[in-house]
């Protein structure tokens, strides 16, 4: 892709190659480059270019608006001064449109409309706090087309040596910025900033900066120094990185966030520690992975509504060992009071895994009569919304949460995301798994967690009914449906628990086992419904077998020193 010199590669080093980006890694101690998080580049590609393309749209839409605001207030100015001048009379008429030119001089409508007549496109400027080898922030620089400027830090001297080696190969760093970069000057400063206004568009760069990530993020939090998208991709929990990471991005800015901590976010082992990391606890329950992403949406939520900034959840995955979340953050004090309307307890049975929901707040709307706007009064909830005891099982209830219970995506944007894979298929080297996650994260519905068949006719200890039949049969009676990506053969449902369990009563009668526990209820309609969910998997919507280096990487014999996830050896902590 770059057109810079042979790449040299120097002795103990081993060249290797990812889409548009070449990585030197030591030959000697068995590094590799980690392949399964090839996918969460591509992904992380495709969103930050799909969102810089949106962010561009509604920048010039904003732009075209203010210039149709100027000209009305320059065509109003005129007005007066041709009114004092008596030059004209009629400015009320239609035809004014075709009378503006006549004597007016072209330069003074310029002067009032401003120096920027014409809109200029938005590069973006990404920060990466945590890029180990730097290969992610490389391919950003190659492969975002709105990227201007990418700022790939580390702490670890180790790690800067081997990002600047890497950021020299591709022929990404900024002008006489080449050898070392430990005389960055703190807070980073864009170079582009220098050029002109009439300057040729600059190629993007990445510049290497060795320092605290926090600390980093904390002196880019002025409207001066803010950036457009911060990548936090922790080998671990990504929580002591957020608070700096929802003050640095801009206004309407995307923040993308990994976290491999799944023993702690979706397992029942370490409670303690997930509430201490993301202010809420895990649930136990096939639907944990979910649970995952809203624990982290929720720590999310939590630290930007401290500065007056709301987020809105565009896309959020449950990926193999981790999960990754893209949100736009934004300065809106009012969006930040309904964040208790979006934010729950769960009371989770253990043993059937019902469920129910407990939000923290709520808001009601008043109208004012006389001048008929709506005021927005927030108040806590009455609860708890069940008995101890599981209606259904009559297990105990185990309390998880506080979390996110909103939209765990924005479905136009899913949708841009996914057009933008389809028109560029052979960009990315995991495109058809991609197309598979976000076509099932399009479709997903709206409602906290989902099922399997499976774990539900084990419940019952009947047969397994099929995708279709189970789908089928909610479908017939009213709900809706939809798969989960967060699990392969999972559905997601509009139905309560009651429903689901009304049909695997009917569906047992039909296919009896033990018919001792069977109560007599509605009979549910087994016939296949138009909209049934297949099992006939064309696309890849969930993972396949394990691939070598499958995992979230292991340490490195004894010391604190960790395994990255692109295969370097870095201390952290
Ligand atoms: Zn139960």
């Amino acid at each position: 892709m770059s057109s810079h010199s042979p790449i040299v590669v120097p002795e103990g080093f081993t060249l290797h190659k990812e889409n548009s980006a070449y990585i030197l890694l030591p030959s000697d101690n068995g590094a590799f480059l980690n392949t399964v998080q090839e996918f969460n580049r591509d992904l992380s590609i495709a969103c930050i270019r799909a969102w810089s393309e949106r962010n561009n749209r509604d920048k010039q839409a904003k732009f075209l608006q203010r210039q149709t605001q100027l000209d009305a207030k320059n065509a109003t100015r005129k007005t007066k001064k041709r009114k004092t001048d008596g030059v004209l009379v009629h400015m009320d008429d239609e035809s004014t449109g075709a009378q503006e030119s006549v004597g007016v001089d072209p330069a003074s409508l310029d002067k009032v409309k401003g120096p920027d007549t014409e809109y200029r496109t938005h590069k973006i400027t990404i920060l990466e706090p945590l890029s180990a080898t730097g290969l992610r922030s490389i391919r950003y620089a190659n492969e975002i087309p709105l990227v201007k400027h990418v700022i790939a830090n580390d702490i670890s001297l180790d790690a800067i040596a081997a990002m600047q080696r890497n950021v020299d190969i591709n022929g990404l760093a900024p002008p006489g910025h080449s050898q070392s970069a430990s005389e960055q000057p703190n807070p980073i400063k864009d170079p582009g900033d220098s050029a002109g206004p009439s300057a040729e568009p600059r190629k993007p760069t990445v510049t290497v900066n060795e320092g605290d990530a926090t600390a980093l993020m904390y002196s880019q939090r002025t409207a001066k120094t803010n950036v457009d998208v911060v990548d936090l991709d922790p080998y671990g929990t990504a929580a002591p990185f957020i608070d700096g990471a929802v003050q640095c991005v801009v206004d309407n800015g995307l923040l993308c966030i990994t976290c491999t901590d799944l023993a702690v976010l979706a397992g029942n082992n370490y409670p303690e520690k997930c509430f201490a990391n993301y202010g809420g606890m895990p649930l136990k329950a096939e639907y944990c992975h979910e649970a995952a992403l809203r624990l982290v949406l929720h720590s999310v939520a939590t630290a930007a509504a401290r500065y007056g900034r709301s987020i809105t959840p565009l896309l959020s995955l449950s990926i193999d060992f981790y999960v990754r979340i893209f949100v736009q953050v934004r300065a809106a004090p009012i969006e930040v009071k309904k964040l208790a309307c979006n934010t729950a307890v769960y009371y989770v049975c253990t043993s059937c895994q019902a469920w129910h929901e407990q939000p923290l707040g709520k808001a009601i709307e008043k109208a004012n009569e006389s001048s008929g706007n709506v005021n927005r009064v927030y108040k806590t909830t009455v609860g708890p919304p069940t008995a101890q005891e599981c209606e259904e099982c009559a297990s105990k209830y185990h309390v998880a949460g506080p979390m996110w219970s909103g939209p765990l995506h924005d479905r136009e944007f899913v949708k841009e995301v996914l057009d933008l894979v389809n028109a560029n298929p052979t960009s990315f080297g995991t495109t058809p798994r991609m197309q598979g996650m976000l076509t099932v994260a399009s479709e997903e519905l709206d409602v906290p967690f989902y099922f399997t068949p499976a774990k539900v006719a084990g419940f019952f200890q009947c047969n397994c009914p099929s995708l279709q039949d189970i789908s089928s049969a909610l479908l017939n009676a009213g709900h809706s449906v939809s798969r989960s990506h967060a699990a392969a053969g999972s559905i997601k449902t509009t139905a309560s628990q009651r429903d689901i369990h009304d049909v695997f009563r009917s569906w047992i009668k039909l296919h009896p086992v033990k018919m001792s526990n069977i109560k007599e209820e509605l009979q549910a309609d087994f016939t296949r419904h138009p909209k049934t969910l297949t099992s006939s998997v064309k696309l890849v919507r969930y993972q396949q077998n394990p691939t070598p280096h499958w995992g979230p990487g292991t340490r490195a014999g004894g010391s604190k020193r960790k395994r990255s996830k692109e295969g370097k050896e870095e201390s952290q902590e």
